[in-house]
């Protein structure tokens, strides 16, 4: 079994619904269970901010999967839920799931970094993570509660 932490997002068509969706679907993936579920916030875009505010919170999951078997499965959540692939980089969409950590592998390959490669820039990611585990390190030592020490959280609401 191994521990993943992966991050939800969604500014589009209901975001809440969307959220609540994937935890349905994220429940029935295979040699998966969801272990905890953090608060859902409300945060600023991160990039163009022409856009609606974002919903983002932060699962743990417990599975046997592969790292890219978990990979494919939540893409395919994705596109169920009507993910768009546009131009614009960080533009709306209707949900995004990131694995932030798969254990304590270090990853870097064209369709999979691990840990997430800028996940310590990201006070959507690092709070709601920090939530469900507050002790957690990253693969290199570093305490998750350091890095968001650093970054501006104060624009985080709960949803
Ligand atoms: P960002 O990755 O900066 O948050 P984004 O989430 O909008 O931007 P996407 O278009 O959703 O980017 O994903 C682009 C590609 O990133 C995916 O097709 C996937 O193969 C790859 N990828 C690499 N590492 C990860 C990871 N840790 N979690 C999810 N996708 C990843
Ligand atoms: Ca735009
Ligand atoms: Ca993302
Ligand atoms: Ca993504």
């Amino acid at each position: 079994m191994t521990r993943v932490y992966l991050a939800l997002g969604s500014n589009l068509a209901e975001p809440l619904n969307q959220v609540q969706a994937a935890l349905r679907a994220l429940d029935r993936l295979p040699h998966t269970q969801r272990s905890a579920t953090s608060s859902f916030y409300r945060t600023p875009p991160y990039g163009p901010p022409d856009q609606p505010d974002f919903l983002n919170a932060v699962v743990a999951l417990d599975t046997t999967l592969t790292p890219l078997a978990l990979l494919e499965h939540t893409q395919h959540i994705e596109q169920q839920q009507g993910r768009e692939r546009k131009a614009e980089r960080w533009g709306p969409r209707t949900l995004d799931l990131d694995l932030l950590l798969f254990g304590n592998l270090q990853l870097n390959t064209p369709r999979l970094t691990l840990p997430h490669y800028d996940m310590h820039n990201r006070a959507f990611m690092l709070l709601p993570l920090i939530e469900i585990a507050p002790e957690i390190t990253l693969p290199d030592g570093t305490k998750a509660t350091e890095l968001l020490a650093r970054l501006d959280a104060s624009t985080i609401r709960y949803w």
